[in-house]
């Protein structure tokens, strides 16, 4: 690890970043303000990934084959520079046609989110070496849903069905007890939820509602009797709460207040590198400013949160990387309601103005230098004179 230390840093580090960070935050040059939340980019889980990724190519140099399944993390940067180490990306959850090619000799690494039990138990029938670099705090949820499944509480799960880490946490929910569960994305989803613990109502209508995000044989005439609730670790904190009370309300008007602990559980399963770029974004949206850029893949989910938060406040760009910022005329950037890329003309006004901006947990800070020097650049400045004439703080 020690080795591939000083390699990641030379990829993913930001000589930029660090200086604004001590110079606390801001950079101001020309008639524009450049405003950094306190906590963004790279979380612990993230790095021990990619440093384990590395590691792993370091200690199984070629010609051993190394399998990545899906990607190590939601950043494309990341993985190109993943791939560009010869590390061959596989379906995350891979076919038996995929498994049939893999032998016990090579290796397997498990992304950050964890994987499917079902697939780690047909890689680990395999033989192959297995690199798990699941996140201890996806795994704390793990253990969570574990414990209901032995219980035969049904869990809820406050999150993307489609997300790889939800789909291996609910894996866990039905593969060591006669446990389900039911993934709920939001609050609409959550109060039809509740209305059907409260009054019931037509059982086939809720299963399609529902299609793709509960387990086979659940029914939730049945299985909503007694609930635990988890969620998803990168999901916004405030809608997780608002889930949890309103699941336990729920079930307090239908059983009553005294019965309550036999029919819900609930444990906080945010993370708390998710928590903290949330709380500094809260913070840095209490400045005045007039945008804000989000920098992240558009398949992270902890970076659309961040976004979904500043575009209740002011005009918020999710973008990839540096190049969607075309020009001034011109920003291409990601809205997460309509599911594609899309363009906004005239984002940046000839004014002066400022800039916040955030990161999402997979986000490299060399990604943020350069969405740094894309903005000063189109306004005209040239940060290496700025930064020469500058003594660093
Ligand atoms: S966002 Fe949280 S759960 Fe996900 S890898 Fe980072 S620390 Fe772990």
């Amino acid at each position: 690890m020690q080795a591939v230390e000083a390699l990641t840093v030379s990829h993913y580090r930001s000589s930029l970043v660090d200086r604004i960070r001590r110079q606390g935050g801001v950079l101001a040059a020309g008639d524009l303000i450049v405003r950094l939340a306190k906590e963004f980019g790279f979380c612990y889980g993230v790095e021990r990934a990619i440093d384990l990724a590395y590691a792993a190519r370091n200690y199984f140099p070629e010609p051993t084959r190394i399998f990545l399944l899906g990607e190590i993390i939601h950043n494309p940067e990341v993985n190109d520079q993943i791939r560009a180490m010869g590390i061959v990306s596989i379906s995350p959850r891979p076919t038996d046609e995929e498994l049939a090619h893999i032998s016990a000799e090579d290796v397997v690494i498990i992304p950050a989110f964890g994987t499917e039990v079902d697939t780690r138990r047909k890689l680990e029938a395999k033989g192959c070496i297995l690199v798990d670099t699941t996140c201890g705090d996806v795994m704390s949820v793990w253990k969570r849903v574990r414990q209901y499944s032995k219980e035969s509480v049904t869990s809820i799960i406050h999150g993307k069905a489609r997300h790889e880490e939800t789909k291996a946490t609910t894996s866990q929910a039905t593969a060591y007890g006669a446990g389900h569960y039911l993934v709920v994305y939001d609050l609409v989803e959550t109060d039809a939820v509740c209305d059907y613990i409260l009054h019931g109502g037509d059982k086939d209508a809720f299963l399609q509602r529902f299609q793709g995000s509960y387990s086979h044989g659940f029914d939730p005439e049945v299985h909503l009797q007694t609930v635990g609730v988890a969620n998803q670790t990168t999901m916004l904190r405030g809608e997780t709460e608002e889930v949890q009370r309103r699941i336990r309300r729920a079930m307090e008007e239908r059983y009553g207040a005294p019965e309550i602990g036999s029919h819900f559980r609930v444990f906080d399963t945010i993370c708390g590198a998710t928590q903290e770029r949330q709380d500094a974004l809260q913070h840095l949206l209490q400045e005045p400013m007039d945008l804000l850029i989000v920098v992240g893949g558009y398949n992270s989910s902890n970076t659309s949160h961040l976004a979904e938060m500043g575009e209740k406040q002011l005009p918020t760009y999710f973008i990839k990387n540096a190049a969607m910022m075309e020009s001034a005329g011109l920003i291409r950037h990601w809205n997460q309601h309509s599911g594609r890329e899309v363009e906004t003309t005239d984002w940046l006004p000839n004014r002066p103005l400022t800039v916040g901006i955030t990161a999402g947990a997979s986000c490299p800070n060399n990604l943020i230098e350069d969405a740094i020097h894309r903005l000063f650049e189109l306004r005209g400045v040239s940060l290496q004179g700025v930064l020469a004439d500058a003594p660093a703080a």
